[in-house]
Parts: structure tokens; C-alpha cells; sequence
């Protein structure tokens, strides 16, 4: 997997920095306006294939407020989608052949040549797409398309760069050859691109992703029940009540941890056939002490308690009890660390800084074992809680880590400038 980042990094102004922290500056990884990003995309296409694309769409990265590794237990998750998004330039075909263009090179083939593994890394994303959208009925045979891609999203940051590029092209597919593009569609449309993903990619994704880059609305959270498949806005409005999200990338160099995913999804299945449940959303706290072994109730107690986590959140939400979300962040990251054991030192150092520097709550975000962290922090302090993270990193001999701001919701996936 590629992991390079192509990302636009600002450095600078220098927030303020901790004791010890001399010449390490707080990079602040800053969202791209549409116009910018579709600019890029657009300039990128002309470079590649010369001439004009049909149009550009963007769909947004995301980070996931509260309900992690829920997601194959049949729970909820609330994601909000970033102001950070992927932009693709398109221009159809009808022959059935694509030519691809990224920051991380060039590509081209037939989507009929497409398949498990095939091609391997960043196109897979792309191809892939075109492919399960074929295989779903929702374009044609003879589709083919140039398209070129501009991103602000950090790649491999736990902040769903890829499924901002899946669903960015899926939309713009959609809108060329006329399939429907409402919430249904959005739906089938989101199908398509885990299928990319999980079939041609070969990667592990349980649908949040995509399911946020294709319905979110701005200054809404998304609840996604991955129960019955359904999606639901949520309002959120940290704004409103002066606070912000600090995402903090931990940029925690990639360790070889695929087969802890498998095995913490090994483990909640089987502590679910244990229970006799179809999922462990059917399952309750009390049931846990059914579970003989110590591991495996672990690991289902992390699910269960996150889920009821999701739910107090929903309610602080619907009351208006915005920093009480805060100390429920915190639980999830002491559950993730502790019952799930999936977080890492980078991720560790990340929390307990934003905490000690008085953020509201903080937890790690994502898959874990490095990517990103969100805290809940005054808007004032947005800054200094910043460079306490980074200092602290610092005097743990860890490396800096980026940051991002959140201003509640990107919008979805859409059309941005009708090229003429
Ligand atoms: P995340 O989705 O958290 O960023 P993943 O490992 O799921 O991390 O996806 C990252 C992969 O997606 C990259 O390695 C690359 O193959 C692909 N990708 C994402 N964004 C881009 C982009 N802008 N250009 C090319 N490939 C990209
Ligand atoms: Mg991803």
C-alpha cells in the first residue's frame, strides 16, 4: 500500500510550542477550498489528456466522532465529514477504457480487465468502482472515462482519503450516465464503492466511509446504522456553543497490523455465536459474563459499552449538552487502549496531551494503530492544545504530528464547476 503523502501542508504560523519544543512548528494540514481543489483537478487532467473534462466532483474525507470498530457487530457510528476533500476530473468514454492520473502516477486499462487485485494500489479505487458500478447495473458496459484527481484529504491518516476517491468518482459516473443520484441512489451508490474497495482493492471496510462521503450534510453528523444499512443526519453545531474538533494525525509510521483486524473481527463474531445473537448489537452488558474467556469478553465489552456510548452521545446531541460529549470520547479511547487494544503510543500520547492541556475529551479515531485522534476543545484553545499534543510527541521521542481543524461537515459529494 502506497502511503505517500501528497497532501497540501501549511506550516506555519508557529502556534505556540512547549518547553523543549525549539524549531518544531504545528503544520496545520488546511482544507482546500472546492474552487482550488476542482482548479488542481482540472490542471491535472489538461496536463494527462489534454483538453477539457465533462465536469469535477469532490466528496469529503471523515473523521468518526464516536462508535469505532462497530461497524461488522451490526452497531452505529456518527462520522462527520471533513472540509477536506478529493476532487476527480472526468471525462466519459464509450469504450469501455480508462486512463487514470493521481499524485501517485498514471494508469490506464480496460474495465473489463478488472479484478481481485487487479490493478494493485491507488488505481484499484478507482477501476474498481467503474467495475462494481458495471456489475450493478448502474452504468453501462461501454463506459470508459479519463479522470484526474486532485486531493486535500491525507492519504493513509485514517481520514478515508480512499473512500473521498471512491465515492468522488462513483457521484460524478452517476451524474454522466443519468443514475440516480437522491438518497437511494447515494445508497446503491455507496454499495458500489465498498465493493471496489473490499473486491478489487482487497481491503477491509465495513461502509461507514463511504456511507458518510455520499449522504453528509453540512453542519450535520451522520448516525450510520450498520444494522439495517440506514443513514440518518444528525445536527451538530459545535460552533454554536464555541467549541471546535482538533484532528490530530499522528503520522505513526505504518506497522504490519493486518491481521489484528481480522482477529479482533474473529474475536466479536464468535463472542456473538457464543451469546447466540445474530450480532453483538443484540447483545447487552450483562450478557458479556456469559462469555467464558477473558480476551473475548474483552473485546465484546468494547463493543457493546461503544455503541451505548454512540447512543449518550446521540441524546447530549439532541439536548444541547455539547461538552458533556467530551468525557464520553475519553471512555471510547480507554475502552479502544484498553479492551480492544487497539490504539498505539502515538495515538496514546496524542489523548493524554489534549486532555492534560483541557480538552473536554479526546479518543483515538479510526482502525487504530497509528492515524489520527480527535479532541473536543474550546475553540480558544484550539492552538495551545495543538502544540501541547505536538510537544508532548516530542519529549515521547515520537514523531510530529500534523493537525487538522474541523468546522462541522463538509457537504456531500457533488457536481463543482460545470466546466465550459
Ligand atoms: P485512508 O482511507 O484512511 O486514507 P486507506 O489505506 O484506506 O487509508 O487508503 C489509502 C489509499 O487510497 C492510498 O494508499 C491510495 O492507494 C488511495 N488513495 C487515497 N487518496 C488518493 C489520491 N488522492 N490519489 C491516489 N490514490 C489515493
Ligand atoms: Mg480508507
Amino acid at each position: 500500500m502506497d502511503l505517500r503523502r501528497r497532501t497540501r501542508v501549511d506550516r506555519g504560523p508557529v502556534a505556540r510550542r512547549g518547553a523543549g519544543a525549539v524549531g518544531v512548528v504545528t503544520e496545520w494540514v488546511r482544507a482546500t477550498p472546492d474552487a482550488d481543489l476542482a482548479a488542481s483537478a482540472t490542471a491535472a487532467f489538461r496536463d494527462a489528456f489534454g483538453g477539457l473534462p465533462d465536469g469535477v466532483w469532490v466528496a469529503p474525507g471523515r473523521v468518526n466522532l464516536i462508535g469505532e470498530h462497530v461497524d461488522y457487530a451490526g452497531g452505529l457510528s456518527l462520522p462527520i465529514a471533513l472540509s477536506h476533500r478529493t476532487a476527480v476530473a472526468v471525462r466519459e468514454r464509450r469504450d469501455g477504457h480508462l486512463r487514470l492520473r493521481s499524485g501517485l502516477g498514471s494508469w490506464e486499462g480496460a474495465v473489463d480487465a478488472v479484478g481481485p487485485g487487479a490493478p494493485s494500489g491507488w488505481p484499484a479505487y478507482l477501476a474498481g468502482v467503474v467495475w462494481a458500478m458495471r456489475r450493478s447495473g448502474l452504468c453501462g458496459t461501454d463506459f470508459g472515462a479519463h479522470v484526474a484527481v486532485a486531493s486535500a484529504v491525507p492519504i493513509g491518516a485514517g481520514l478515508s482519503s480512499s473512500a473521498a476517491l471512491e465515492c468522488a468518482l462513483a457521484i460524478a459516473v452517476a451524474d454522466l450516465v443519468g443514475a440516480p443520484t437522491d438518497d437511494a441512489g447515494r445508497t446503491a451508490l455507496a454499495a458500489a464503492c465498498v465493493a471496489a474497495e473490499n473486491e478489487i482493492a482487497l481491503a477491509p471496510t465495513g461502509g461507514m466511509d463511504q456511507a458518510i462521503a455520499l449522504h453528509a450534510r453540512a453542519g450535520h453528523a451522520v448516525l450510520v446504522d450498520s444494522g439495517d444499512g440506514t443513514v440518518a443526519p444528525v445536527p451538530f453545531d459545535l460552533g454554536a456553543d464555541g467549541l471546535a474538533l482538533l484532528v490530530i494525525d499522528t503520522r505513526a509510521p505504518h506497522r504490519l497490523v493486518d491481521g489484528q483486524y481480522a482477529q479482533r473481527r474473529r474475536s466479536v463474531e464468535d463472542a456473538a455465536a457464543q451469546l447466540g445473537v445474530p450480532t453483538l448489537r443484540h447483545a447487552t452488558r450483562t450478557d458479556l459474563d456469559r462469555l467464558g474467556d477473558p480476551l473475548t469478553e474483552r473485546r465484546a465489552r468494547h463493543v457493546v459499552t461503544e455503541i451505548d456510548r454512540v447512543r449518550e452521545v446521540l441524546q447530549f446531541l439532541s439536548s444541547g449538552s455539547l461538552r458533556e460529549v467530551g468525557a464520553v470520547l475519553t471512555s471510547s479511547h480507554i475502552s479502544l487502549r484498553d479492551d480492544f487494544e487497539v490504539s498505539c503510543p502515538e495515538l496514546d500520547s496524542a489523548v493524554d496531551a489534549a486532555l492534560a492541556a483541557g480538552a473536554h475529551g479526546a479518543r483515538m479515531t479510526g482502525g487504530g494503530f497509528g492515524g489520527s485522534a480527535i479532541a473536543l476543545v474550546d475553540v480558544a484553545d484550539v492552538d495551545r492544545v495543538a502544540g501541547e499534543v505536538l510537544s508532548t510527541a516530542e519529549t515521547r521521542g515520537l514523531v510530529a504530528p500534523a493537525f487538522l481543524r474541523i468546522d462541522t461537515g463538509g457537504a456531500a459529494a457533488r457536481r463543482v464547476t460545470p466546466v465550459s
